[in-house]
């Protein structure tokens, strides 16, 4: 068994050591060693990107993407859509300083004018928006639910991937259905109950469940980009609630 086992290995290793070689392109990003058609780069499928700021590659969930518009100014782009030139970059202040001092402009070949407070604050306000419209999107699905009782319903079930729990939401946080949640890890604080309910048009909301794990792995993410750290501000705490 461990000779086989052995031998499939060096024959992949080969063929994989072979590749590159052959191929002689470096620019591949997905490591395959093939030069890409022009076609494939005008609709590229990203595995993996590099971060302008540190310039390790990670998976584009780990990673958001910026964009320069002409004036050097610098916009969000966390779906990951948008025309422009743009760059990608780890959500974290160390690496968007990175990014804004050389990694973006030497990166996409543009001059950028934004400083690293601005960039922030422009994730930050961007990340905000993104999880109201994915909350929003997440109930007209039938992905979500609104309110205490249908949470526990569903928490009974064990159909709530994330709860969205407003930060002033103190009786709902002491919820045995919320408690057991928030024990499993599953519990993220977000914004308050007039800031909730005006995104589901009511004057207060205390809590949404989402009972999507790929809408809940990208809620997680954007309510932590929304609390990024500003710039110059390292002795805040970076983790509230
Ligand atoms: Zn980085």
């Amino acid at each position: 068994m461990l000779p086989q086992v052995g031998g499939a290995r060096d024959r992949r290793g080969s063929r994989a050591a072979g590749g590159p070689a052959r191929g002689g392109c470096s620019r591949a990003p997905n490591g395959r060693g093939r030069s890409l058609s022009p076609s494939e780069v005008a609709y590229p499928v990203p595995t993996v990107r590099t971060c302008v700021g540190c310039k390790s590659s990670g998976s584009p969930q780990d990673l958001v993407r910026l964009v320069v518009g002409p004036e050097g100014e610098v916009v969000a782009d966390l779906a990951g859509g948008a025309f422009g030139r743009g760059a990608w970059v780890h959500p974290r202040t160390v690496c968007l300083e990175g990014a804004v001092k050389g990694g973006l402009s030497r990166g996409l070949k543009t001059k950028v004018t934004a400083d690293p407070l601005q960039v922030t604050s422009t994730l930050r306000e961007a990340a905000v928006r993104r999880t109201y419209s994915l909350l929003q999107a997440a109930e007209r699905a039938r992905l979500a639910t609104v309110g205490t009782a249908a949470l526990e319903d569903a928490e009974r079930d064990d159909r709530v991937e994330l709860l969205v729990l407003a930060r002033d939401a103190k009786a709902s946080a002491d919820l045995s259905a919320v408690r057991r949640l928030g024990e499993r890890g599953r519990v993220r604080f977000f914004k308050t109950k007039a800031e909730l309910g005006a995104v589901f048009g009511r004057d207060e909301l205390a809590l949404v469940g989402l009972l999507s794990p790929d809408l809940a792995k990208e809620v997680s993410r954007m309510i932590s980009v929304s609390e990024l750290e500003e710039p110059g501000r390292a002795h805040r705490v970076t983790e509230v609630g």
